[in-house]
């Protein structure tokens, strides 16, 4: 089974921030994890549960005989026996949860209730069917059924540039629209690369991660809205979504340093895609991968490779100038290969004069 996590934020009535995460099982059904804070006191069942697991490492068994001794309530116990005893890699158990099968589980509308820990939390609104749930010190972790609506059969692609160099996306619908989002992004990451700089320079460590934290949380959020938008227009519209492959992301940033003058982190943009990719598939909107090769060189017109000249693209073949990402992006959406040249962006600035205008008039910002 692939596992793909992905992390979303709900928030609800009483702001209680829900994370979820996806578990991509099969087409037809996904399984969404929201994650729910709470208050109780689960110390003393967490370190019997780490005990259980240690148990199951060093012994390889998953008869729950040899550990009635630790005291943990066996539905508890039978799960987390199961899921170590087959992990082939660990060594010693760490950060281990409390895991309840959906027969340990009493659902009552929103009202989620553990018999065997004598607790019970609202998950704020309506999940499903829910198949397990975990908890740690802090939080609940609600995995729910969600049925994936056929997908929809695109009539055009909308596509999305996610290495903008002033943005976190730039899309190129169709119709010669474009949509950029994310503009506070850069501003965001230059500020907070300020203060951690300030307090690294005072040996303040602590602090320094506790805002690389929060800037990763503002991230996700725009994240989030910006996935959520685009997703949204391509229903709208009919459109697909297509996007440049990130593969090796992880490991090879360059591409972006080279490209972007904001320096955001590659893995904000494999974010921004994991979004992309699980909200399209909830909504029935198709999502394509390209090549990344050429989309920011060739003209997205006569497709000539062109010349970068700052922020803005021209093409030495047909005179077009357009802005770097816009071009990108439509180079992206027409996917190269299979462009006529007769089309592409059609409203786009034919002189370099023209191009800040009506890069205003084209934008619209989140
Ligand atoms: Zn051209």
């Amino acid at each position: 089974m692939d596992a793909i996590q992905v992390y979303i934020i709900v928030r609800s009535r009483d702001a209680v921030r829900c994370q979820e995460i996806s578990r991509r099982t099969e087409r037809q059904i996904m399984l969404l994890t929201c994650k729910i804070r709470h208050s109780y006191d689960f110390d003393d069942e967490l370190a019997k549960a780490k005990q259980v697991a240690q148990f199951a490492i060093d012994n390889r068994v998953q008869s729950t005989k040899h550990i009635k001794h630790i005291g943990l309530k066996s539905v508890i116990a039978n799960q987390i026996l199961r899921k170590y005893s087959r992990n082939r890699k660990a060594k010693i158990a760490r950060r281990v949860k409390l895991t309840l099968p959906q027969q340990g589980i009493k659902q009552d509308g929103t009202i989620v209730r553990i018999p065997s820990l004598g607790v019970d939390f609202d998950t704020w609104k309506s999940l499903g069917e829910i198949k397990q749930v975990e908890a740690d010190s802090q939080f609940f972790y609600v995995t729910y059924r969600v049925d994936v609506p056929p997908l929809t059969k695109p009539t055009a692609w909308i596509g999305i540039d996610v290495n903008a160099t002033k943005h976190i996306a730039v899309a190129a619908l169709p119709t010669g629209k474009v949509i950029k989002l994310g503009k506070q992004a850069p501003h965001i990451h230059q500020k907070y690369k300020a203060i951690r700089k300030r307090l690294q320079s005072k040996g303040k460590y602590g602090a320094v991660k506790k805002i690389k934290n929060r800037e990763s949380r503002i991230i996700k959020d725009i994240n989030h809205k910006i996935s959520r938008k685009l997703v949204n227009v391509a229903q709208q519209t009919g459109c697909g979504l297509r996007l440049e492959r990130l593969t090796g992301i992880r490991k090879n940033t360059k591409k972006y340093h080279k490209r972007g003058n904001h320096k955001l982190n590659s893995w904000s943009f494999y974010q921004l895609q994991q979004f992309i990719g699980y909200k399209a598939e909830l909504s029935g909107v198709a999502v394509e991968y390209i090549d990344a090769s050429y989309t920011s060189q060739r003209c997205s017109r006569c497709a000539s490779l062109g010349e970068r000249v700052n922020k803005s693209f021209e093409c030495p073949s047909c005179g077009h100038v357009d802005h770097a990402d816009v071009n990108a992006a439509f180079n992206i959406g027409q996917s190269l290969g299979e462009r006529d040249s007769s089309e592409g962006s059609t409203d786009t600035p034919q002189t370099a004069t023209a191009l800040a205008l009506s890069a205003d008039r084209r934008t619209s910002l989140l």
